[in-house]
């Protein structure tokens, strides 16, 4: 016999616990189920790579809300590999999931994020070769640690980034390989770029750019099997007794494609109430794949951000509740935060599409922004040890106000003074 509910939430992660609380806020009275293909209920992703991976978190301090509150809101978790939904029956309105278990709803919301990608690569995918998704992969490189020196980190992406950080702290050896020419190229301008490689090499990582691994080097069969270094495509070794690999993620869409659903930039196209082509089907988070409004380019996009799968949630359980007002839909500004070392970073809006970057102080105090511009107008902001920048750059990009580059490039004025000003003239100086 199948169950029914009345919301059927896929992922118990940031965004599928937002959609279960965002529910019971708004005072729905119906039942609610969330189903996980990890053991946890839903926990702060972001301290893997920061808190949790330098010890200075233990893991209930990352729920979050502990199993208690989920009992009082009424919501039933239904946890672990057994709970993965393998299928979806748009027309029956049914979820599979692996142990073969059939649930009937009356919506569903698809929130299952991402798998991390694979490295592409020959070499083994056992001990010793690590990525940072979930708890289970950040306890699995926990319990190795203490037998590692060396360790390769693949990837100079923010969770790469983070990762060195957290191992320099922790005095082991690291090197870091980006196959781009420099790292945060998807994600930010050359200059935070710059600064972040200089730092982490101040710091004593050795970053490589241009540097493409080809192979992972082990010795041993078996069980026994263990990593002795990385190979590049120049044909060099490098040592490591661990690798760790941040090269993105591969969104958990296939069930819902397979039924039909539209799918585009590797995720599950959603509008900006959260519908996706797909009758009473909702998306959330990593793998909704939409056409966010604060992007200058225009593309379908996906964003990977607690902010993101927040907002969206918000929305769909506005739209769901009735409560949504009249032409309000997902427009909310993205932001970001990162902490590398002793610095925090703290972006707002995206820089895709900038045609400049304007920089507000001086790097070398460790406390300095990088303000985008498109067309004379601020699109994004990256504030290093500068909350007030990023809090004012926020009012500054959602003003579209067109800004002076001098202004912007003098620390001493203020953002949101800028944002105020009303004697510029719309031009792109
Ligand atoms: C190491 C790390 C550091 C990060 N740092 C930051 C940061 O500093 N700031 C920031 O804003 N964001 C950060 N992020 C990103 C942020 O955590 C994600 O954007 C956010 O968790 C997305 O929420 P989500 O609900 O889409 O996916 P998730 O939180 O990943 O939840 C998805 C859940 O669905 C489960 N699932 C997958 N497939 C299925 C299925 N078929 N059936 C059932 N369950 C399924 C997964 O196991 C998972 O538990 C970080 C992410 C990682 C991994």
């Amino acid at each position: 016999m199948s169950e029914r509910s009345d919301v059927l939430v896929v992922g118990a992660g940031q965004g599928g616990a937002s959609v279960a609380l965002g529910l019971r806020q708004m005072k729905f009275a119906g039942t609610i189920t969330v189903l996980g293909a990890e053991p946890e209920l839903p926990y702060e992703r972001p301290a893997l790579s920061k808190e949790y991976l330098a010890g200075d978190k233990a893991f209930d301090k990352l729920l979050l809300r502990p199993a208690e509150f989920w009992r009082e809101k009424d919501v039933t978790f239904v946890l672990g590999a057994g709970a993965r939904v393998m299928s979806v029956d748009p027309a029956e309105k049914t979820a599979t999931t692996a142990d073969g278990r059939i649930f009937r709803y009356g919506t569903l919301v698809w929130a299952a994020g991402g798998r991390p990608r694979r490295l592409p690569c020959a070499g083994p995918d056992g001990a010793g070769v690590h990525y940072v998704r979930s708890r289970a992969d950040v306890d699995r490189i926990q319990r190795e640690l203490a037998t590692t020196t060396r360790i390769a980190v693949i990837g100079g992406g923010y969770i790469g980034l983070e990762a060195a950080s957290v191992l320099r702290k922790k005095d082991k050896a690291v090197t870091l390989f980006e196959t781009e020419g420099r790292v945060l190229a998807r994600v930010a301008g050359v200059e935070l770029s710059r600064f972040f490689e200089d730092e982490h090499r101040r710091q004593g990582v050795d970053v490589r750019l241009r540097s493409e691994v080809v192979a992972i080097e082990g010795e041993g069969e078996g069980e026994g099997r263990r990593v002795t270094g990385v190979k590049l495509a120049s044909g060099e070794i490098v040592a490591a007794d661990m690798v760790i690999v941040g090269i993105g993620i591969v969104p958990e869409v296939e069930p819902l494609l397979a039924a039909g659903a539209e799918g585009k930039a590797s995720g599950v196209v959603v509008d900006l109430l959260g519908r996706t082509s797909l009758p009473d089907v909702y998306a959330c988070g990593d793998c909704a794949a939409h056409a966010n409004v604060h992007e200058a380019t225009g593309d379908v996009v996906r964003l990977e951000s607690i902010q993101n799968a927040n907002d969206q949630a918000s929305v769909l359980v506005r739209h769901l509740t009735g409560a949504l007002a009249d032409g309000e839909r997902y427009d909310a500004l993205p932001w970001f935060w990162s902490t590398q070392f002793d610095l925090r970073l703290q972006t707002a809006g995206l820089v895709q599409g900038y045609d400049e970057e304007i920089v507000r102080g001086d790097p070398g105090t460790r406390s300095f922004s990088v303000v985008y511009r498109r067309e004379g107008r601020v699109i994004a902001v990256d504030c290093v040890n500068r909350t007030k920048d990023y809090v004012q750059g926020k009012m500054l990009i959602t003003s579209r106000r067109v800004v002076d580059r001098g202004d912007l490039a003098n620390p001493e004025r203020l953002l949101k003074d800028l944002a105020a000003r009303t004697d510029l003239e719309p031009k792109g100086t």
